[in-house]
């Protein structure tokens, strides 16, 4: 059966078509300025040529109906109808406490989604346009949401309640969701595979490192902690994002520049992380290693923040789960650098932890990159949330 992968953004639409058997990537694709002037679509069938076609799409339905009319075409089209999409996959990014799996799409699971609106309102918005530009689209074709906070819904409540008065949780579920959760989920089952051993018996660490990064410490097959929280603002340092600061900086700021809390809030999640500890300089990791090997100051003090707050982390949940038998680096920085899991590492020592060099300079695959005798293994696995969801999809209709 293939499935249709669809991630669905306020204005951009990433698609893969999955064959669920053998889980062979047919086609994928993104759509770009969707409601914007000099919207695109990128079309590439497996082993074929990108294509790229600069067209207007005024709205998501439009920008789904061109995706649709790319994987149907005579040419490059990679099936002959839309009765050859036997399900849609939809990212959904908040769920809040009422999914802790992926469901089937119905009325009542788009209100209950709609629910979860202003805990990510940049992103539930978007995801629900995507799930009605397809049900108006393939009207007859079953659609399952897959959540990126339903991974962490094992945490125990003394891992996700805040400090605050208990009826703000009562009252508004304000608490520690998570996210990231499809990635985390796929890249510690592939560890356990890797690794040979039973994913019901590991304690693992799994260091999302993208734009967007978090950290989940998952034990026995459980997520028991994980870095980000209510929204996707807490933990780490990103790209733009500040991560864990003292709420106080708010008040503080909002005096001093004499600005709202919503410009604020517009500093904290826009002109804050490795940008703004850069100096303005790149939200970009790959600028700032750059940087770093010429031994520019500020690529190297957002770097060393940025990598002391991973190591952190990594011993928080090391506590947590009284122990860790691994750690495993993913997403666009965590998959590509060597330098970053070097920094990282460097003060695992006491985790036994050493790297292969040769290894930890490899690319593209899943990796073990610590030498055969270090206690705690350290690996590298590309993570592939677009699989996942497929897989989470099938299962499903199976
Ligand atoms: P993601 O959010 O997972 O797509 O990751 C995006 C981030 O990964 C961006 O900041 C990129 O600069 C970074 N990245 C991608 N490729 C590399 C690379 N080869 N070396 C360092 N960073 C990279």
């Amino acid at each position: 059966m293939n499935i249709l992968v669809i991630n669905c953004g306020s204005s951009s639409l990433k698609f893969q078509l999955i064959d669920a058997e053998t889980e062979v990537l047919i086609a994928k694709g993104l759509c770009e300025r969707i409601g914007i002037d000099g919207s695109q679509l990128v079309y590439q069938p497996a082993g074929g040529e990108k294509e790229k076609t600069v067209t207007p799409m005024p709205d998501h339905t439009g920008a789904i109906a061109l995706v649709l009319k790319a994987l149907t075409n005579d040419k490059t089209g990679v099936v002959k109808s839309l009765d050859e999409i036997g399900a849609v996959g939809h990212r959904i990014v908040h769920g809040g406490e009422k999914f802790a799996a992926s469901t089937m799409i119905t009325e009542e699971v788009i209100k209950a989604i709609e629910d979860c609106n202003e805990l990510a309102p940049l992103h539930n918005p978007a995801n629900l346009i995507g799930i009605d530009a397809c049900r108006k689209l393939m009207p007859g074709t079953p659609m399952v949401a897959v959540f990126d906070t339903a991974f962490h819904q094992t945490m125990p409540q003394e891992a996700y309640l805040y400090g605050l008065p208990y009826e703000y949780y009562e009252k508004y579920k304000v608490r520690r969701y998570g996210f990231h959760g499809t990635s985390h989920s796929y890249v510690s089952k592939r560890a356990a595979q890797v690794l040979g051993k039973a994913y019901e018996d590991l304690k693992i660490i799994v260091c999302h490192l993208g734009n967007g990064a978090s950290v989940s410490a998952v034990q026995n097959g459980k997520c028991i902690d994980t870095s980000m929280g209510l929204t996707p603002l807490e933990g780490l340092i990103m790209g733009s994002r500040c991560g864990d600061i003292d709420p106080a900086i708010m008040e503080f700021i909002a005096h001093k520049e004499n600005k709202s809390i919503d410009e604020v809030m517009d500093i904290l999640n826009k002109k804050s992380g490795v940008l703004g500890l850069s100096g303005d300089f790149s939200s970009d990791f790959r600028d700032l290693e750059d940087a770093c090997f010429e031994g520019k100051e500020e690529g190297v003090r957002a770097m060393k923040a940025f990598a002391y707050r991973v190591t952190k982390y990594i011993g928080a949940y090391t506590a947590a789960m009284n122990g860790v038998d691994a750690i495993c680096f993913t997403a666009g920085l965590g998959e590509n650098s060597p330098l970053v899991r070097n920094m990282v590492c460097d003060r695992l020592g006491y985790l036994g932890i050493a790297l292969d060099q040769e290894q930890n300079n490899k690319r593209g695959e899943d990796l073990v990159i610590s030498t055969p005798d270090s206690k705690t293994k350290v690996l590298v696995i590309p993570t592939n949330e677009e699989l996942a969801i497929a897989r989470e999809t099938y299962a499903l209709i199976k």
